[in-house]
């Protein structure tokens, strides 16, 4: 990222696309990865660049969701693993959740550059690997799971994640959170708690909350959790892209 100037308008969809061409030649990164990739920066784009505070909030009540969890797991796919690998072990740490790595196209060699990746940056126990489980109605190389990973997991965050996949986790009866940055795409839709911010944003700011969180109470969080509004935080971003980078919510 270095060569980068920081004073650069564009510097952090410059971070993330050098990131992501990075990962793409450590063979972390899919080739569909990079085509995700631009469209959510488009989305980004669109959004201002910025956190909008139905996002925050969201990422609030994801926090509280994680925190009350009794298995929570955060599945980390290439394009996480290229561009938010220590903020997603910091807020696996921080609210105790496993990782999990788990791919739309599962090969070995990447599931395996993708722990080897995590493993550099600190993380010490990682899922995905074993591959005993299932997510039922998907085909086997698209629901393969860990058993005591994702299969068994109250609360999990799928960053990124595909709608078909989404669907499936909702229909397991899992809390789902989903960090994406496109408000029409049918994942966030189908999430109980819908980011719509970047993973480069995103991660942090659940990570902030936690820590913030880490004291509440069981009453304080049921409460962040049942006044969070998944509808409402879909129709503010949606706001926001019609509207303009610089109009404000509400
Ligand atoms: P579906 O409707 O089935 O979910 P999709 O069109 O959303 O399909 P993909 O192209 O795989 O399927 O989606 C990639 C998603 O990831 C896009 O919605 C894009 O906005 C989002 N995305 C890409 N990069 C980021 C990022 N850095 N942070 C958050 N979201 C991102
Ligand atoms: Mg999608």
């Amino acid at each position: 990222d270095s060569e980068i100037p920081r004073d650069h308008p564009r510097y952090a969809s410059l971070v993330t696309r050098h990131r992501i061409e990075a990962g793409v030649e450590r063979g972390i990164t899919s080739k569909q990865g990079l085509i995700a990739q631009g469209r959510g920066e488009a989305f980004d784009y669109l959004l201002g660049e910025r956190t909008l505070p139905s996002a925050d909030a969201a990422a609030r009540a994801a926090a509280a969701h994680l925190l009350s969890a009794n298995r929570p797991v955060i599945s980390v796919n290439g394009n996480v693993a290229a561009l938010v690998p220590e903020e997603t072990i910091a807020l696996a740490g921080v609210v105790g959740a496993d990782l999990e790595v788990n791919l739309f196209n599962r090969t070995e060699e990447r599931m395996e550059a993708i722990a080897d990746h995590l493993h550099a940056h600190g993380a010490t126990e990682i899922k995905g690997l074993t591959g005993d489980g299932e997510i039922p109605g998907l085909a086997h190389a698209r629901g393969t799971v860990d058993a005591d990973g994702i299969e068994s997991a109250d609360v999990v965050v799928v960053p990124l994640e595909d709608g078909d996949r989404a669907e499936a986790l909702a229909a397991m009866g899992k809390t789902e959170i989903v960090i994406d940055l496109n408000p029409g795409s049918r994942s966030p839709r189908t999430a109980d708690v819908p980011i719509i911010d970047n993973v480069l944003r995103a991660v942090p700011n659940m990570t902030a909350h936690a820590r913030e969180l880490a004291d509440a109470s069981p009453a304080e969080l049921q409460a962040i959790r049942e006044t969070f509004d998944p509808e409402a935080t879909l129709a503010a971003a949606e706001r926001a892209i019609r509207e303009g980078e610089f109009a404000d919510e509400e």
